[in-house]
């Protein structure tokens, strides 16, 4: 029979992200020896007290709705959260948690976006954003960054693209796919912009734990109180706790009004994040040791990030930044991408002849280069980036 499916979701397409990782694991499962450079989630198991907390939540009978928003302890733990680590000064009546960042930000675009609205997304972007922002009518308005720029973004940067209809932009430093962090001069500046021409920001800061060589992570709410009321805080549990599967995001938002119609729309929705998940969540913001287990993945990521770099800069013809954030490096392999009809079939060749499975450019809106997460072993690192040098030397 044929498919009578809505015009929204036509052109809908697949995470390539997701799809990639799903790829080389299911290659792995068939016994091929794949090197997943593709997955953009940490290694590590989730911290045992946090799995504890969840369980016993569970062996207490923790296994009803809960409010829709989130419940009350977390959002309290948000607030507080927000506050100690972010600077900002979020009541637990504007937090609301929701299904991992991405439905939140799914949420974020229903509740804002009519029909034609534009929404400034700076590129490389993560692949989520545009396919989300089109199935709510927006009009998703890329705006490139600069490699010699290190890929971060500057008000000049933006400018240009800015017109009346013109009513979010997206931020996310750490970034993905390139691991730029932002100066807080230009964060400053572009927020000051927005604020002036009354454009709302969304800052997506699910990498916020992850930043290296002494770099910090700002808030672009902290900035001050005119800026918070333009800017809805994205995060999630995913990363800096190792937690993706258990799909708990959460957003610090201008007021109450907003945190009341994200609320609404869960409850219309999925009703609430599984209860007993949202009291691992709670252990994770509670427990000394959490900082702890971050940190470590932190300074592991930072040595990986070192290793991948090195061994890269040492393939001719390859160029590569050292991102400051994220576990991602995002090199230009223009000189090799040339090869091919476009970075697709690049990267259909590297997953073919060296079996390494890395996340081609175009997926996020930057032809000709790729992402590589460095969520591996040394080893795996040192293998792949050999395994891609040697395919490259077969080219030529
Ligand atoms: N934003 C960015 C920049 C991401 O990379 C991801 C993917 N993890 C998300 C949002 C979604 O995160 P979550 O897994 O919490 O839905
Ligand atoms: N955000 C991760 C990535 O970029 C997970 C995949 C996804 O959610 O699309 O790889």
């Amino acid at each position: 029979m044929e498919l009578k499916l809505s015009k929204r979701v036509q052109s809908l397409k697949p995470s390539p992200t997701l799809a990639i990782s799903a790829k080389a694991k299911e290659l792995k499962a068939k016994g091929v020896d794949v090197i997943g450079f593709g997955a953009g989630e940490p290694d590590f198991d989730t911290p045992e007290f946090i799995k504890e907390a969840a369980i016993k939540a569970l062996r207490e009978g923790k296994t009803k709705y809960a409010p829709a928003g989130g419940i009350p302890e977390l959002r309290e733990a948000l607030a507080e959260k927000f506050k100690t680590k972010n600077g900002i000064d979020y009541k637990p009546s504007e937090v609301v948690v929701s299904a991992g960042a991405k439905n939140i930000l799914f949420l974020l675009f229903l509740m804002l976006l009519d029909e034609g609205d534009e929404i400034l997304v700076p590129a490389p972007y993560w692949v989520s954003y545009t396919e989300q922002i089109k199935l709510f009518g927006g009009v998703p308005v890329e705006v490139p960054t600069k490699e010699e720029n290190g890929f971060t973004l500057t008000l000049e940067d933006i400018k240009p693209f800015v017109t009346d209809r013109t009513k979010v932009l997206i931020l996310n430093f750490p970034n993905n796919p390139t691991g730029a962090v932002i100066s807080e001069k230009d964060l400053r500046e572009i927020a000051e912009f927005c604020l002036e021409r009354g454009i709302l920001i969304i800052s997506d800061e699910c990498y916020e734990a992850f930043t290296y060589d002494g770099e910090k992570h700002i808030s672009t709410a902290s900035l001050s109180e005119e800026i918070k009321k333009i800017t809805f805080t994205v995060n999630a549990f995913s990363k800096t706790y190792s937690m993706t599967g258990w799909r708990i995001g959460y957003v610090g938002c201008p007021n109450e009004e907003y945190a009341k119609v994200l609320t609404n729309l869960n409850s219309q929705s999925i009703s609430n994040v599984t209860t007993f998940a949202q009291y691992g969540a709670l252990e994770a913001l509670k427990n000394p040791e959490a900082d702890k287990f971050v940190e470590k993945m932190r300074l592991t990521f930072e040595r990986r990030r070192d290793l991948m770099v090195s061994l890269l800069m040492e393939i001719p013809n390859v160029k590569v930044g050292k991102p400051k954030g994220a576990f991602y490096v995002f090199p230009n392999f223009r000189n090799y991408v040339s090869c091919f009809e476009n970075d697709v079939e690049f990267t259909k060749y590297l997953l073919e002849e060296a079996k390494v499975a890395i996340v081609p450019g175009s997926a996020f809106g930057y032809e000709g280069f790729a992402r590589l997460s460095y969520c591996n072993s040394d080893d795996e690192i040192v293998e792949g980036i050999n395994r891609i040098k040697g395919a490259f030397e077969r080219l030529s």
